[in-house]
């Protein structure tokens, strides 16, 4: 819990820049004011989305579609970790404040990459498994002298800005319970907004305001109802109970808040974009079905008391994942000849949609990716027609949208003038399958938060799946149709920004980052960034220099569906890299290369009986980290485990010798008979690699 001072003459260059624009710039000027004005702040990056209205676009026109040809690379700062870097930097009077894996705060020089101060808020690594997914973060808020983080335990921590101290410290969630968070905390009314995660293994969602200064909480309101008979927080909580059915509350029934969160300071309203339920399958959450009010839904609520004012539920009762917590973006649309304040989504349904954002009415829907789910959309109502093969039972469907989403968290981007929208898109499809009728989460073990027998058959319920398409696409929002797209040679790509010098940059999860003229999609300017990319780049000056900055290196859910074949994307390899005209540095790749190779030790003796348990046992426990089929991303690939951890297989699985190294003890749920077993698959899998070393 302290802040470690990487670099003494760094930080003596901090405090000498913070304090020689004190009085009119830096950090500590942030205040309420400044924030609403972030559009006019040019030169700096204040916030999430950049501005309050998330819209991620840059007036800088420096760099623009005729010399965009001339960025280089000025610097790269490695950041020591194998796991996936999402977050969106924040840059202030020169000064960068991100995030990287297990929630740890960087603050560095945005013209050299120098770490100015780092903040390991300390989150215990051996309880990687209870998070839902990977140990990611997004990004920080500023606000008068001070940094907001969320950590991935559940706490909201403020730093000084200029010290890398920590000021204050709350623990937002109930420890007990699978919740993280991984989302960016907002800046609203002087208070900071956070919600959280964790529907994939077993919680209530809410999403709470504290008050900026002392982190006293102002509001929490929840997303979706907790048990009647303890009451109803509010009227919303009621009217929503009327949509669930059974005991929906002992399996937590979801709907968190994990991403999008948006306000808008002229209407006084907080937007929030609502998680999936739990467990996903509404026949095991609500038998009898419902609505499931307000899963996968965007409410508004009042800022300064958290109430709800009106919500749109994109997929009613949902039962696929998809998630309605993709970013929002606000803006100002000429529709049928009048001008509405609007909200706009692409969650991960595949449609596209637009609200009024003053009253929640829906104005248009249309899909932008291959959809199986639903065959069409309600054009008054904007409630989906939903396809009744969709569901499924104890037999797997194949469904589009994946449970990865049409799109999922990768930030929007807008170009006010050209009105189009860009953002990533994922045609994917999977098999689904229930997991046993008679399963209920949590009945046995609830105060326990690592109960993965919650996890495990939620997991198991969509492997097998095919490769899908991605693309990246300019969506006009008005006419809801794509004006260009990009096809992509992979499924997976990252965040957007938009700048007026008519150009796009987006990066891809086979390590490219790329520059499109923001008018047709033609491919301006590329850079090889030698692993997966994810996060959104963003654009500031310093002095008369116009800089981007982005983080790169993949992992988490991404790494799952990614394994390391694809060309250049090598795992790991985290780091940030910084872009200007005329930049000359050079980034020095590692050669890709496993941590071991593989050993087939003892597989001999194994039976096939014992294989195939471990294969069961392996998708239950082990994949969600470790890869489908043992194929891993970005975490060791077991295949390649030595002779020495084999020999030590059981004191790392069972004994959580690994637990420093984010490899949690499974101690207390398999047996040393199955941990035997799932050594056995993944020596057989490793002799299967030895036998043909071409499928790596
Ligand atoms: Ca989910």
């Amino acid at each position: 819990m302290r802040s470690e001072r990487v670099h003494p003459l760094a930080l003596g260059y901090a405090v000498l820049a913070l304090v020689g624009c004190e009085t009119r710039t830096g950090t500590s000027a942030i205040g309420g004011e400044r924030l609403l004005h972030a559009n006019g702040d040019t030169a700096n990056w204040l916030m999430y989305g950049r501005t309050y209205d998330e819209q991620r676009f840059s007036p800088l026109r420096k760099v623009h579609e005729d010399n965009v040809g001339h960025l280089g690379l000025v610097w790269s700062r490695e950041l020591g970790t194998t796991r996936g870097l999402e977050a969106t930097p924040l840059v202030v009077d020169g000064v960068l404040y991100t995030t990287g894996s297990w929630s740890v705060v960087y603050a560095m020089d945005a013209r050299t990459g120098e770490v100015l101060w780092t903040y390991d808020p300390q989150v215990p690594r051996g309880r990687a498994r209870t998070y839902c997914c990977d140990v990611v973060n997004r990004g920080v808020a500023l606000y008068k002298g001070t940094v907001y983080a969320g950590t991935l335990d559940g706490r909201l921590v403020a730093i000084d800005a200029r010290s890398g101290d920590r000021i204050w410290e709350v623990l937002t969630v109930d420890p007990s319970k699978p919740y993280s968070i991984t989302g960016a905390p907002r800046i609203a009314d002087g208070m900071v907004l956070i919600g959280n995660g964790g529907a994939e293994m077993g919680v209530r969602g809410y999403v709470s305001a504290y008050d900026a200064t002392r982190g006293a909480l102002v509001w929490r309101t929840y997303t979706i109802p907790g048990d009647p008979s303890l009451g109803f927080e509010s009227e919303a909580m009621r009217i929503a109970s009327a949509t669930w059915k059974g005991r929906w509350w002992e399996g937590g029934g979801g709907g968190t808040a994990w991403d999008a969160i948006v306000y808008d300071p002229e209407l006084r309203l907080v937007y929030v974009g609502t998680g999936n339920g739990s467990p996903w399958f509404r026949a095991l959450r609500s038998p009898g079905g419902g609505d499931n009010l307000y899963l996968s839904s965007i409410i508004a609520l009042r800022v300064e008391s958290g109430e709800q004012v009106w919500h749109f539920q994109t997929t009613p009762g949902d039962n696929w994942d998809y998630t309605a917590t993709q970013p929002l973006m606000l803006a100002e649309l000429e529709i049928t000849g009048r001008r509405r304040k609007v909200i706009m989504q692409a969650p991960k349904n595949g449609f596209f949609y637009i609200l009024d954002r003053e009253t929640g009415e829906f104005i248009s829907a249309n899909p932008f990716a291959s959809i199986t789910w639903a065959t069409g959309i309600d054009s008054v109502t904007g409630r989906p027609v939903e396809s009744p093969t969709a569901y499924a039972g104890m037999n797997p469907v194949l469904v589009s949208p994946d449970p990865s989403g049409a799109h999922s968290w990768h930030p929007m981007a807008f170009n006010p003038s050209l009105g189009l929208v860009y953002f990533p898109v994922r045609d994917g499809a999977s098999f689904l399958y229930r997991p046993n009728a008679d399963w209920r989460p949590h009945t046995t073990r609830r105060n326990e938060g690592n109960d993965a027998r919650y996890n495990g058959p939620l997991l198991r319920a969509w492997q097998a799946a095919p490769t899908g398409t991605g693309r990246l696409v300019a969506w006009d929002p008005i006419r809801q149709e794509a004006r260009w797209r990009v096809d992509h040679p992979v499924l997976n790509s990252g965040g957007v920004l938009a700048t007026a010098g008519n150009l796009v940059f987006q990066g891809r999860s086979d390590g490219l980052f790329v520059a499109y003229r923001a008018t047709d999609g033609e491919k301006l300017w590329e850079f090889d960034a030698g692993t997966g990319i994810m996060a959104p780049p963003v654009t500031y000056l310093v002095g008369d220099v116009q800089y981007l900055t982005l983080m790169v290196g993949w992992g988490g859910d991404m790494g799952l569906v990614n394994p390391p074949t694809s060309r250049g994307a090598r795992p790991g390899f985290g780091r940030v890299l910084t872009f200007a005209l005329g930049g000359t540095a050079r980034l020095t790749l590692p050669p890709f290369r496993h941590h071991g190779s593989p050993d087939t030790l003892g597989s001999a003796s194994a039976s096939e009986a014992a294989i195939a348990e471990g294969r069961v046992l392996y998708a239950t426990f082990c994949f969600s980290c470790h890869g489908v089929d043992a194929v891993a991303g970005a975490l060791p690939d077991l295949r390649y485990s030595t002779a020495e951890v084999h020999r030590y297989f059981e004191a790392i699985v069972l004994g959580g010798a690994r637990a420093p190294l984010g490899m949690p003890s499974f101690g207390d749920l398999l047996s040393t008979a199955q941990a035997r077993a799932i050594q056995v698959y993944i020596l057989d899998r490793a002799r299967e690699l030895t036998a043909a070393p071409s499928n790596r």
